[in-house]
């Protein structure tokens, strides 16, 4: 469903993205690890073209992100045909960002209905299912500051799902909360995992990439050092610098 071919990046003269190759296929979760400044929150930008590439190609179940062929060459895509293969990414960051003066309702029909003109009513229900979904079943009526730090991302997931992505990326999704808040968001994304959800997570919580991931890539500099089975990756790593960085987590 995804491919990433030789995906480059750079700010200025330094590079941060160096090549990188990832293909993630319909259904499955993929969970990304590295170092502080690894280049993970930059590749994940590049993957739905939040940043221009230098290099390389981002395809989402087939269509080029940023290019179209025409007469058989490549040709860019403009803003707004970007924006609309964008709209097949859904992103949740570790800043949930809702719209403080919305209620939970509105912050996840914003999108659908002013964005892509969904029926309001479709929407209204197809919003109701996703907060059954993220297990916060009637709360729709609430306001942001209402809800704990945990609801909210919960919510930030919902209103993502609302644009009926085929991919979500999550960006550290749980590091801003409290730690007592941070087992019912990775509930959440378990059972989205479960359910089939193509999935990509930046995380630091290794309990989930063991149990929830159905690939672990260990990132390093920009580069991929190594990806397998999560038993494989986190049990057995091939590389010295995947061992070294797991270890602090012991
Ligand atoms: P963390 O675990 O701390 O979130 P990360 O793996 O997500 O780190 P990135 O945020 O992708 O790392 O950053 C990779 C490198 O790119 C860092 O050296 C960072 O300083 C640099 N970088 C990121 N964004 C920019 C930018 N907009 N301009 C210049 N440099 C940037
Ligand atoms: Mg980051």
């Amino acid at each position: 469903l995804l491919q990433a071919q030789d995906v480059r990046k750079s700010f200025g003269a330094t590079e941060v993205i160096s090549g990188i190759d990832l293909e993630v296929n319909q259904g499955e979760t993929v969970v990304i690890l590295g170092p502080s400044g690894s280049g993970k929150s930059t590749f994940l930008r590049c993957i739905n073209l939040l940043e221009d590439l230098n290099g390389g190609r981002v395809l989402v179940d087939g269509a080029d992100v940023g290019f179209e062929v025409r007469n058989g060459r490549l040709h860019e895509l403009a803003e707004n045909k970007i924006a609309q293969r964008r709209a097949d990414i859904g992103m949740v960051f570790q800043q949930f960002n809702l719209f403080a003066h919305m209620t939970v309702l509105q912050n996840i029909i914003e999108a659908p209905v002013g964005v892509k003109r969904e029926p309001r009513q479709e929407a209204i229900a197809h919003a109701k299912e996703l907060l059954a979904r993220v297990d916060l079943n009637g709360r729709e009526g609430a306001y942001p500051r209402e809800l704990s730090g945990g609801q909210q991302q919960r919510v930030a997931i919902a209103r993502a799902l609302a644009m009926r992505p085929k991919l979500m990326l999550f960006d550290e999704p749980t590091s801003a909360l409290d730690p007592e808040l941070v087992g019912e968001v990775l509930a959440t994304m378990r059972s989205l995992a479960s359910e089939g959800l193509t999935m990509v997570v930046v995380t630091h919580e290794i309990s989930f990439a063991r149990e929830a991931a159905d690939r672990v890539v260990f990132m390093d500099g920009g580069v991929v050092i190594e990806e397998g089975p999560p038993e494989q990756v986190l049990g057995d790593p091939r590389e010295d610098r995947t061992r070294s960085f797991l270890s602090r987590f012991l």
